[in-house]
């Protein structure tokens, strides 16, 4: 739930291969932290002993205001807040961002071996917001080109199956009605919704 850069809630690849050694170790990531929810709602996650809140707060400490972090890391500050202001769910006004107690001066993990899941699995997908420049730049643009790729592939196959069957029940190749398939080609796109999957 809380990431290590700017990501849903719900974001989170399970069946993703392991990330490759692409960082560059510039520690801006570290140094530019958000969280989807607000500060407050962080605390109060930690006062019940939400566990990712408690972990993430233990390693994050948040800067006392968005001008204080935009010094630091300018150019994230500014596209992470680009990012919020064109959302309807998140509001500007409630954004806190957070340095790493570890990150050291050269921009290296003080913790590396034990850094928390969070760190491990940045970015997440495609559209999670790095700074510009970051090492992962490109395999963020080969993710985005391959989630494109697969909904179009789906709508390809559903439109070819609708033109098949079109009683939506005897499918020819697929043992499932034109309903399921729909169903199963909405679940596969659910998550990419939000970043304009439909137009795809
Ligand atoms: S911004 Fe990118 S290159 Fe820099 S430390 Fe974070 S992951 Fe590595
Ligand atoms: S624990 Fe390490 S990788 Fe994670 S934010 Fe801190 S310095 Fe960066």
């Amino acid at each position: 739930m809380f990431n290590h850069t700017f990501q849903d809630a719900d974001d989170q690849q399970p069946q993703r291969a392991p990330l490759p050694d692409l960082c560059h170790k510039c520690g801006r990531c570290c140094n530019s932290a958000t969280t989807f929810l607000p500060h407050r709602e962080l605390l109060r996650l930690v006062a019940e002993g939400e566990k990712e809140a408690i972990d993430f707060l233990e390693i994050f400490e948040p800067f006392p205001s968005v001008e204080a972090a935009r010094s630091v890391v300018p150019e994230q500050v500014d596209r992470v807040m680009q990012v919020i202001a064109d959302r309807d769910d998140m509001d500007v006004n409630d954004v806190t961002f957070y340095h790493c107690r570890y990150v050291t001066e050269e921009g290296l993990c003080g913790i590396y071996e034990r850094r928390p899941r969070c760190c491990r699995e940045a970015p997440v997908h495609g559209w999670s917001v790095m700074p510009p420049g970051c090492g992962f730049e490109g395999w963020q643009f080969e993710q985005r080109e391959r989630h494109q790729a697969d909904v179009r592939k789906l709508k390809e196959m559903q439109f070819q199956m609708e033109m098949l069957s079109p009683d939506g029940i005897h499918m020819p190749t697929r043992n499932m009605t034109l309903d399921e398939l729909r169903a199963s080609i909405g679940g596969a796109i659910k998550p990419w919704v939000r970043f304009g999957a439909e137009q795809w």
